[in-house]
C-alpha cells in the first residue's frame, strides 16, 4: 500500500488497514470534501436492452488470474455491498438464471445506470480485465500514523469518471509490459506476476487525500480524492505498487523470505538516514522524510513493492525503445543487482532487458 498502511500488518479486520504507497502524499493536500456519493440502495433497473446485455461467450479461465473469475454473487457484494436482505431487488433486475458474464454485465449496468459514460467504462474494465468497479464499505480504520480515518463508499461517476479512464489505461499498459517481457523469454520461462482480476473498492476519506490506495487479498481500495490519484501516470504507478502487494501475498509473503536479508542489512547499516539509504532506494518516494521503501518496520514488503515498481518503470521504457532517464537501479550498489535478480527470477521469468552496467 501507500503510506500509512505501510506500518500496519496486512491481516487486518478492516479493508483500509493497508494504505497505499507514497506516504508523503497521503493527506498532504488540502482537498475539498467530495460530494456525497452513492452508497445508497441500488439504482432503478435500467432498460431491459441495456441491462440484459447481449450474449457474451464465457471466456476461458485465465491461467494468469490472481484469483478465479468474479462470480455474480461477488458482483452483488462488490458493486452494491449487498447483503442477504438487499439482494432481492438485484435479483429481480438481473435474474439468477442468467449466465455469469451477462449477469455481471447486468449488475454493472444497474450500478452505473444513471451515468452512461461511466457505465460503459465499468463494462469495458470488466470485459478487458475481469475486474469490478465496486464500493468500499463504510468503515473507520487505523490510518497507520497513530490516528483514525473514516472512509466512505463512492463511485467513479460524473466528475470522478476520469479515474476509470486512468485505471483502464493502466491495465492496458500492464498488458503491454507483460506481453513485451514474455516475448523476450525462452518458451520454458513463465512470468508469475498477475495483474487481474481486481475488485476495486472506491471510497473517499474524511481526511481528504489520505490514504490514496491500499491492497488486501484481491481487493484494491482506491480513494477517488486520493492525493496520489491525480493523473494517468500517477495512477499507473500506484496501482502497480498495490498489485505487486497482491502478488507478494498470493505467493505466501514472498518478500519476507526472499528480500528481507537484503532489506534488513541495508536498514541495519543506514537506519533512517536519507543520504545513506538513497543509493538503495528503488524510487524517490518519501514518507515523513524517509524513503518509502524503508519505512516498513515489519519487513521488506514496501521495499519489494517499490522494487517491483522500479522494474516495471525501467522495462516499460525499454520495451518502448526509450532511454532510461537515470542510471539503472541494478547499476547501483551490489545489493541492488542482487535484489533485482531475485525479483526478476521469482516474478518475471528471469527477464532482465536492462542493458548490462
Ligand atoms: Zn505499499
Amino acid at each position: 500500500m501507500r503510506p500509512a498502511g505501510a506500518l500496519l500488518p496486512l491481516l487486518v479486520t478492516s479493508f483500509a488497514a493497508a494504505c497505499g504507497l507514497f506516504a508523503a502524499a497521503c493527506g498532504a493536500r488540502d482537498i475539498p470534501p467530495p460530494p456525497p456519493a452513492p452508497a445508497q440502495a441500488p439504482a432503478p433497473a435500467p432498460p431491459v436492452a441495456s441491462a440484459a446485455a447481449t450474449a457474451v461467450p464465457e471466456p476461458l479461465p485465465d491461467p494468469g488470474a490472481l484469483e478465479p473469475p468474479a462470480t455474480p454473487e461477488d458482483a452483488e457484494r462488490v458493486l452494491f455491498l449487498a447483503t442477504d436482505n438487499r439482494t432481492d431487488r438485484l435479483r429481480e433486475a438481473c435474474p439468477v438464471t442468467q449466465e455469469r458474464v451477462p449477469r455481471i454485465r447486468c449488475l454493472l449496468s444497474l450500478r452505473y445506470a444513471e451515468d452512461p459514460e461511466s457505465r460503459k467504462l465499468a463494462l469495458t474494465l470488466f470485459e478487458e480485465t475481469g475486474s469490478l468497479a465496486g464500493l468500499l464499505p463504510e468503515e473507520t480504520s487505523d490510518d497507520g500514523r497513530g490516528g483514525k480515518v473514516h472512509l466512505l463508499p463512492a463511485r467513479p461517476i460524473a466528475q470522478n469518471r476520469e479515474h476509470l479512464v486512468w485505471i483502464l489505461d493502466a491495465f492496458r499498459d500492464y498488458e503491454r509490459f507483460l506481453r513485451g517481457l514474455e516475448a523476450h523469454l525462452p518458451a520454458a520461462a513463465k512470468v508469475a506476476f498477475r495483474d487481474r482480476p481486481i475488485y476495486f473498492r472506491f471510497f473517499y476519506s474524511e481526511k481528504g487525500g489520505h490514504p490514496s490506495a491500499f491492497a488486501i487479498q484481491r481487493n484494491i481500495g482506491y480513494n477517488l480524492f486520493g492525493a496520489l490519484n491525480v493523473s494517468d501516470s500517477a495512477v499507473r504507478d500506484t496501482l502497480f505498487h498495490e498489485i505487486f502487494h497482491l502478488n507478494d501475498s498470493r505467493l505466501g509473503d514472498w518478500s519476507k523470505a526472499a528480500l528481507a536479508p537484503i532489506h534488513d542489512a541495508i536498514v541495519l547499516r543506514c537506519g533512517r538516514r536519507t543520504a545513506c539509504l538513497a543509493p538503495y532506494a528503488p524510487t524517490d518516494t518519501l514518507m515523513n522524510g524517509v524513503f518509502y521503501a524503508f519505512t516498513d518496520t515489519t519487513g521488506a514488503r514496501e521495499y519489494a513493492a517499490e522494487l517491483g515498481l522500479r522494474y516495471y518503470r525501467e522495462h516499460r521504457l525499454i520495451l518502448e525503445g526509450k532511454p532510461l532517464p537515470i542510471k539503472p537501479f541494478k547499476c547501483g550498489p551490489p545489493e541492488n543487482l542482487a535484489a533485482w535478480r531475485i525479483l526478476a527470477d521469482a516474478l518475471f521469468g528471469g527477464a532482465d532487458l536492462v542493458p548490462p552496467c
